[in-house]
């Protein structure tokens, strides 16, 4: 997997864009560079959520099996409903949900029936039993007009039908997709292997959690958000510490992130100021291209891949602070990592909403700010950015419940303009 041309094909575009590459071109590069793994597995329901649909499901039965009752109430031949006045029919017996009817309903008849029953033969309409009057053992009065031919009744197959598509390749599993899988009486279902993604920070001035803070360095917090990040992606996580800014342990760490992982994401280390060998060595053991891309926050970025002892993975080189990671990976990676898991991955679902904020914002790049989503007093959907929207602080992620995506020749914005909005969760 030796993409000699990702580097031909990114140094070409920077004589085009000198300064810094577009979001969007960035975007397109990494994910046309980006291929499904291999490897399928067999899961029960229990273990499907979150997991990607290896193949397509095709219906084995129709749901519902028989057409059957949408209501409590009485079951009966529309045509048999007087246009002009009340219709008294005679009370033949009952159908149950799981116990149906066994004979057939002839005119001036029907039949009890409960939500979910099977519709008895010789009847295509349900009156609700409340709309009725005068219900006894025997009959049923329907008053004129409550009921048309063909209410209430749930068709065979309305759900799904037999030999139809029902879920397709390449979705991510959901809850409603679980109980749809159930509804067909499959208990079991191909899924693609988990994706296997190697994790690491950079940089001498980090320390582990239980280390004593010396002056000047910080606390690791990348691998935690990494972390959380690829664990809601699904991934199988290879956390792989903390690693000095020099060439031999990046080097060896990246050689051993290599031969176990499909992808690798890296965090620091790969700005203008850093030191030069992070890209030698990058380069060195593959195909790496380094970007400094037209976004705030989140200038510099490495993406390629690399290999090692005949394995490959791509590798994502994201920026240091704290901020920068979230967003270089919620915007480059996590898209790439769901091409990756043979996922199609869904254009993130943008709201359009008026800004509370003023902000500042330079054509030429895109942002992405921290904001909070909520509503004005009469109801509406509104934001507003969360404080200092600076890099490093990541309280300003942690406070957000949404991002603020100011496009690329977007200028800026003023107390009530739309501006889109990438809402962190959704129903979870
Ligand atoms: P770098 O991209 O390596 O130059 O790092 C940029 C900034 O992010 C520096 O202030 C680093 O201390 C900080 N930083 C880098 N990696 C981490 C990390 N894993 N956790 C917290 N801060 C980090
Ligand atoms: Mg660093």
């Amino acid at each position: 997997m030796n993409h000699p041309t990702l580097t031909q094909f990114v140094s070409s575009l920077a004589d085009n864009a000198p300064n810094a590459l577009p979001v969007a071109q960035a975007q397109r590069i990494v994910q046309t560079f980006v291929q499904p793994i291999d490897g399928v597995e067999t899961v029960t329901i229990w273990q499907a959520l979150g997991r990607v649909l290896a193949a397509d499901v095709v219906s084995p039965i129709s749901v519902p099996a028989h057409d059957n009752s949408a209501m409590d109430g009485y079951a009966l031949q529309g045509c048999d409903l007087l246009p002009d006045g009340p219709t008294t029919l005679a009370m033949v017996g009952a159908a149950l949900a799981g116990r149906a009817f066994e004979g057939t309903v002839a005119h001036g008849e029907c039949v009890r029936i409960m939500t979910g029953a099977v519709m008895p033969v010789g009847c295509d309409t349900v009156v609700p039993q409340e709309l009725t009057v005068q219900a006894t053992e025997t009959a049923v009065t329907v008053p004129q007009g409550v009921v048309r031919t063909g209410d209430n009744r749930r068709h065979k197959g309305e759900d799904l039908q037999e030999g139809r598509p029902a879920l397709t390749r390449g979705k991510v599993l959901r809850p409603a997709d679980l109980g749809l899988l159930a509804s067909l009486g499959l208990g079991q279902i191909q899924v693609k292997r988990r994706l296997r993604v190697a994790f690491f920070s950079t940089g001498d001035e980090l320390r582990s959690l239980g280390d004593t803070l010396d002056a000047g360095c910080v606390y690791d917090s990348n691998r935690y958000t990494l972390f959380g990040m690829l664990t809601r992606l699904g991934c199988e996580l290879i956390d792989m510490g903390v690693v000095k800014d020099d060439p031999a342990s990046l080097e060896a760490a990246l050689r051993a992130a290599c031969v176990q992982a499909d992808a690798i994401i890296t965090s620091g280390g790969v700005s203008v100021g850093a030191a030069d060998y992070t890209k030698d060595v990058m380069a060195k053991l593959g195909d790496v291209t380094f970007w400094t891309i037209g976004m705030r926050p989140g200038r510099p970025m490495a993406f390629g891949s690399i290999a090692c002892d005949g394995k490959s993975a791509y590798l994502f080189g994201l920026p240091g602070n704290p901020v920068a990671v979230m967003v270089t990976f919620y915007f480059f990676a996590r898209e790439a990592l769901l091409r990756m898991m043979g996922a199609t991955p869904q254009p993130l679902p943008l709201l359009r909403v008026p800004s509370q904020s003023p902000i500042r914002k330079k054509a030429g790049r895109t942002e992405y700010q921290r904001g909070i989503l909520s509503t004005d007093s009469q109801g509406n959907p509104v934001v507003r950015i969360t404080g200092s929207q600076g890099s490093g602080v990541l309280r300003s992620m942690a406070e957000a419940n949404c991002m603020v995506v100011l496009h690329h020749m977007q200028g800026s914005v003023n107390v009530g303009d739309l501006v889109d909005v990438v809402v962190f969760d959704g129903l979870v």
